[in-house]
């Protein structure tokens, strides 16, 4: 039988990819800007609502720098973030010389939890430093319990940072998850739903913010014949060629959801008759998740000790990739000394849960071989 790697999340070309790089490449835009930049960022406009400005940018690490930066947030100030996420939604409040607030998960959808949230708040207030941004992410791919967030975001006048890096293609209510932020962050790394090679996007509610999106990205230059500068900028803008990678997948994003939204519910499937096994699913119809990972918890009081840790090393004997979930930030050392808000719920998570293969170009026979090694396990 093929042994082959079996990948987590892998890059899933569509075939016009090449197509637009060519074009790149005979027009001669092999620079920081160009058509494609241009059509790749019209193209996910129209994706996630026309009303919305989009800068596409070098990375989603990037975008979440310069969001904080158009959101006002300065060294000393508090910025709240959830704390179970990748690193990369906390390091650039790191940059701006700001303290993290770490919020914990709740269980419907992993992600911040409100009452947490609104706790950290009214202290950080009452210490007098009220926070100037939240950070919110959409794990996994699942949308966090965006109208519970927002009403406290509205409560205390406090922005949302939307970290949709995990999320293009998800929704809630109808409407697409990154859109409803102040700003919102999408991530085109290679192991994303869609890839640029590496790349990120800064959505904007307002045209002029992403103007000045762009004018940081582009190291800030004044308009004047020679360089001039008045602010500090960043090189932050996309490629062309990377944009002309991005065109391509455009097309092919929606079939992408639709073979990772399979692969859940193939997974859903498999787990329904193993006792002690929660996949990672939609509380309700509101909800809609590309499930860019489909990951489950592993409760070994009904496995007969069978823990999470015992799985992964059986899958990776077998050359499948899985992973334990993102560790949350206040329990990493770089991030432990800042306040957290929460009852371990994160922490639970964490201990128990597996991210399973869940890439767009799994083959059925790589799936067949995923599903016989879990059905052995158990
Ligand atoms: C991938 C990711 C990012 C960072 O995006 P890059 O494009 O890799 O810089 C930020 N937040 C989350 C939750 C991510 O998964």
């Amino acid at each position: 039988m093929n042994n082959s790697k079996i990948w987590l999340s892998s890059p899933h070309m569509g075939g016009d990819e090449q197509k637009y790089v060519q074009e790149a490449f005979d027009t001669n835009w092999v620079a920081p800007l160009g058509p494609n930049v241009n059509g790749f960022e019209q193209d996910l406009e129209k994706y996630l609502d026309q009303t919305t400005h989009v800068a596409a940018l070098s990375s989603g690490t990037g975008a979440l720098h310069l969001g904080l930066i158009l959101l006002g947030v300065k060294a000393g100030d508090e910025v709240i973030c959830q704390s179970m996420t990748f690193s990369a939604s906390a390091n650039p409040i790191m940059y701006l010389g700001a303290t993290p607030v770490f919020i914990d998960s709740e269980l419907e959808t992993w992600n911040m939890c409100p009452i947490a949230l609104e706790e950290a708040i009214i202290d950080s207030i009452s210490k007098g430093n009220k926070p100037k941004a939240i950070i919110a992410v959409h794990l996994y791919g699942m949308p966090y319990q965006i109208d519970a967030i927002d009403a406290i975001s509205n409560k205390y006048q406090i922005p949302i940072l939307e970290d949709s890096a995990e999320a293009l293609g998800s929704s809630y209510k109808g409407q697409k998850c990154g859109t409803f932020g102040e700003i919102g962050v999408l991530s085109f790394n290679g192991n994303k739903i869609i890839t640029t090679s590496g790349g990120g996007a800064l959505v904007a509610k307002d045209e002029k913010i992403k103007e000045r999106a762009v004018f940081l990205a582009t190291q800030a230059r004044d308009n004047a014949p020679h360089y001039q500068h008045s602010e500090v900028g960043y090189n932050y803008r996309m490629s062309n060629i990377c944009a002309g990678i991005g065109r391509g997948q455009m097309q092919v994003l929606d079939k992408h959801v639709g073979l990772r939204r399979e692969m859940h519910q193939l997974y859903v499937d498999t787990f329904a008759s193993i006792e002690g096994v929660t996949v990672l699913t939609e509380p309700n119809p509101d909800y809609f998740s590309n499930h860019w990972l489909s990951a489950i918890i592993i409760n070994p009081e009904k496995t007969n000790g069978k823990t999470r840790e015992d799985l992964r090393l059986v899958l990776e004997k077998a050359n499948i990739e899985s992973r334990p979930l993102w560790k949350p930030m206040h329990l990493q050392p770089v991030f432990e000394s800042y306040p957290y808000y929460g009852t371990q719920v994160s922490e639970q998570l964490f201990e128990n849960g597996l991210c399973l293969p869940s890439g767009s170009n799994l083959t059925e026979e790589e799936k067949k071989r995923i599903i016989a090694e879990i059905q052995l396990f158990f």
